[in-house]
């Protein structure tokens, strides 16, 4: 199997699953509990929340462990306007996560003021048309750290910036983002961060959000003591283990690894570029993660893409896992203005530190037939490959 889907969800890391594996057998005691079989398993989790808030740039205290991204962004975005209850505006955009559009649009149902900012063709955020929605009545601004279609990156730090200028509190999901871009959000003016073990070759089921040691909070989920009254519940003890020394690897694997990694989703680019009549990369070049490829193919069908690709052994992906299930074009190409005829043929090819040479030599000898067979299934298709050819 060709593993190309790492912004789906990633591999977990044998040192991880090595440091969890006690913590599912046999200590498996409540890290609340008053006897040592519990509380000796405390200070891994202490242990966990620094690894989590030195990849980051943050204080151990400003890291509350929840259930997963999605669970990180809704915490953020019903704390903020909790705690801001004068103020009725949410500002975010229209290229979000779904795990941040849905919390705001059940918002505006509720009677918020709700500005999605636009993007342009390169997936850029339109940073005129953010600052003249900010004003007085803005609770929160939520801004996607890097995107999970295309891997472009926003510039967080500005943003937050311009957050603070009218007193708004500043959230962003950096789901995709933490682990292959630099931070240090003691330094900026970020007041909450999402993060997902499971993107960063950690468990599934398991999160983090940054709360800024003197942003205000208000809890999301109710009833227990956990987390020093932040966020309720018995802890995932093996599942924090893992996501602390996931975050441990990719603080000492960002620099080297992002390098070599982004070498090599060049070299897939340019290859399928070169080779593939008619597509379109969607992203600024220079704006993106190093291991997200996003392609178009002009009248290829993305579903036969996947399928003939799966055929081959070789995980790909049209874009978000979470929009898989519809039929419907995404929602961030849409935004982009991609053209109708490649909007259903985008394939996500996404890498991770796993990917070798060796899985992007077969994918760019692969992927060129693949296109074609699928091209010559439709009309439009067969006539750009006979085109093409003469
Ligand atoms: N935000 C972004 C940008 C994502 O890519 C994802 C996962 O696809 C999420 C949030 C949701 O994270 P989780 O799967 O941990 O709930």
């Amino acid at each position: 199997m060709i593993y190309m889907d790492n912004n789906a969800t990633s591999r977990i890391d044998d040192d991880v699953l090595a440091e969890m594996e006690p913590y599912l057998r046999d200590e498996y005691g409540n890290p609340s509990a008053v006897y040592a079989f519990g509380s000796r398993v405390r200070p891994r989790l202490d242990e966990a929340r620094q690894r989590v808030a030195m990849l980051i740039g943050a204080q151990p205290q400003e890291v509350i462990f929840t259930s997963c991204g999605t669970e990180s962004d809704n915490t953020a975005i019903q704390s903020a306007v909790d705690v801001m209850p004068s103020r009725r505006h949410i500002i975010t955009s229209r290229v979000e996560h779904l795990a941040v559009l849905e919390p705001c649009r059940r918002l505006r149902a509720a009677g918020y003021r709700v500005t999605e900012i636009d993007v342009d063709g390169e997936g850029r955020l339109d940073i005129e048309q953010y600052s003249e929605a900010l004003d007085e009545d803005t609770a929160l601004v939520s801004f996607v750290w890097a995107n999970n279609e295309t891997g472009v990156i926003f510039p967080i730090t500005k943003l937050a910036e311009m957050a603070k200028s009218v007193g708004a509190l500043f959230h962003t999901d950096a789901v995709q983002a933490v682990g292959k871009v630099p931070m240090e959000l003691g330094n900026s003016s970020v007041d909450m961060l999402s993060l997902s073990g499971h993107k960063l070759h950690g468990p599934k089921g398991i999160g983090a959000l940054y709360v800024r040691r003197e942003t205000p909070y208000s809890p999301f989920i109710a009833g227990g003591h956990q987390e020093r009254n932040r966020r309720a519940g018995t802890e995932n003890t093996a599942a924090i283990v893992g996501l602390g020394k996931a975050c441990e690897l990719a603080a000492a694997n960002l620099s080297v690894e992002n390098e070599r990694v982004r070498r090599l989703r060049d070299r897939m680019q340019e290859a399928l570029v070169g080779r593939i009549p008619a597509n379109r990369v969607n992203g600024g070049l220079n704006l993106r993660l190093p291991n997200t490829l996003s392609i178009a193919f002009k009248h290829a069908e993305e579903d036969a893409l996947l399928g003939a690709l799966s055929d081959e052994g070789i995980c790909a992906s049209s874009g978000s896992a979470c929009n898989s299930e519809t039929l419907d074009s995404s929602h961030v190409m849409l935004a982009m203005g991609v053209p109708a005829e490649y909007l259903n043929g985008v394939l996500r090819l996404s890498l991770s530190r796993f990917t070798t040479d060796d899985e992007v030599d077969e994918v760019v000898e692969k992927l060129p037939r693949i296109v074609e067979q699928v091209r010559s299934s439709s009309i439009l298709g067969q006539e750009l490959v006979s085109n093409s050819r003469s």
